[in-house]
């Protein structure tokens, strides 16, 4: 999961890298006040979750509060790698001598947290991976333990940083690490960091992924991700406890298993079909999470038809049936739906269908050409 900067900038902040202050802002009029609070050269930067917003336009330098206040106006109309833009960060501009580079990632080869620093700072780090690999200097950190002083400030040494700046770039390096440990990264970076006119590093931009599967012990960056502009429909599908990924098509599918989805959605294809979207209702799925899969599918207004394939398996079919046939009840609109039904206990979950005038088909390959059929 990508935060964005300004997430990024707090979390950094709090571990004791340089950060400037900021004020996230979502009209120009806020930026302009923000701007007339700095009484200096400000920067105004695009809270997007892609990077090379600077690229894009997204990042203005503007010297006066009505300079700034028309970068904002600029900067809220974009669109950058298809998001749009609903808010930037106002920042007190910093006087740039020198822009580094500095980043962690999980290196899954070594097992190991990967540090990089580059003296090429303010570019993207892989075109100077390409281009000049050896501008690149690298220490490895074991996952439990943190960045010795000695290693950082070899590093120091290595990107030609002198006097105060040594011992400010080992608590970069070293909070860095420590935020990339806390918040159960799998990237953080500062790029650029720089140095400014008065000789003393800043971090000036910040990215940060999280690693999804820690989001359980991460509950601030949890709610990080229930404010970002998730689809709604996905959002409801997790807490119902469903996996569900929207897709183009127009047959809506409901599968207990996130391999039978696929095939599924495969054998739909087949047929010359499009599937709606992918969609796990997981094992045990009951009446409860059946309809929330239901409302989820139908409110999807591409959706035409439904295709519900069941295989019974330690959840037995039939339960699964006596779910859909209890949702079915409530459905917010009437809509083709053909049932696959195979594995333990199909032939009582057949029954229990067709007594409700569900037909269902044994075969995956016979169910999804007839669901083709009622859409075309
Ligand atoms: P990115 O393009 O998404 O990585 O956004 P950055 O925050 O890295 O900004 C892009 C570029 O804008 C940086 O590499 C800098 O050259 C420039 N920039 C950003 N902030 C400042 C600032 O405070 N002062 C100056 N002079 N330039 C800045
Ligand atoms: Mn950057």
């Amino acid at each position: 999961m990508k935060v964005r900067e300004f997430e990024a900038r707090s979390v950094f902040r709090r571990h004791g890298l340089p950060v400037p202050d900021g004020v996230l802002a979502t009209s120009a009029v806020a930026v302009v006040e923000a701007a007339e609070t700095f009484a200096c050269d400000v920067v105004i930067k695009a809270q997007v979750l892609a990077g090379g917003r600077g690229k894009a336009g997204g990042v203005k330098l503007a010297k006066t509060s009505s300079e700034a206040g028309q970068a904002a106006e600029e900067i809220l109309q974009l669109t950058i790698a298809g998001e749009r833009v609903s808010s930037v960060l106002v920042a007190p501009a910093v006087e740039i001598v020198r822009e580094l580079y500095l980043g962690i990632v999980v290196d899954r080869a070594s097992q190991q947290l990967l540090l990089m620093a580059s003296s090429r700072g303010g570019v993207d780090i892989e075109d100077v991976a390409t281009a000049d690999p050896d501008a690149i200097h690298r220490v490895g950190i074991a996952p439990d333990e943190r960045l010795p002083a000695w290693q950082a400030r070899t590093l120091a040494f290595k990107l030609g940083l002198e006097g105060d700046q040594i011992s400010q770039f080992v608590e970069i390096a070293s909070g860095l690490t420590n935020a990339f440990v806390d918040v159960d990264a799998s990237l953080a970076e500062v790029n650029p960091l720089v140095v400014d006119d008065e000789g003393n590093l800043r971090a000036i931009d910040a990215k940060l992924t999280i690693d999804e599967n820690a989001l359980y012990r991460q509950p601030e960056m949890r709610s990080v991700r229930q404010e970002a502009e998730e689809d709604p429909a996905e959002r409801r599908a997790r807490e119902a406890g469903v996996s569900y990924i929207k897709l183009e098509g127009s047959i809506g599918c409901m599968v207990n298993g996130a391999g039978l989805a696929m095939a599924t959605m495969d054998v739909i294809k087949n047929h010359g079909g499009e599937p709606a979207n992918f969609l796990d209702v997981g094992g045990g799925a009951g009446v409860d999470r059946i309809t929330e899969a239901f409302d989820i599918i139908l409110a999807d207004e591409n959706v035409k038809a439904v295709l519900i394939n069941i295989f019974g398996g330690i959840t037995r079919a039939d339960d699964v049936a006596a779910g859909v046939i209890e949702a079915r009840r409530g459905l917010s609109r009437d809509v083709p739906i053909v049932v696959r039904v195979a594995g333990t206990r199909e032939a009582e979950a057949k029954a229990l269908l067709e007594q409700e005038g569900l037909r269902a088909e044994v075969s995956m390959d016979r169910a999804a050409s007839r669901v083709v059929e009622a859409v075309s």
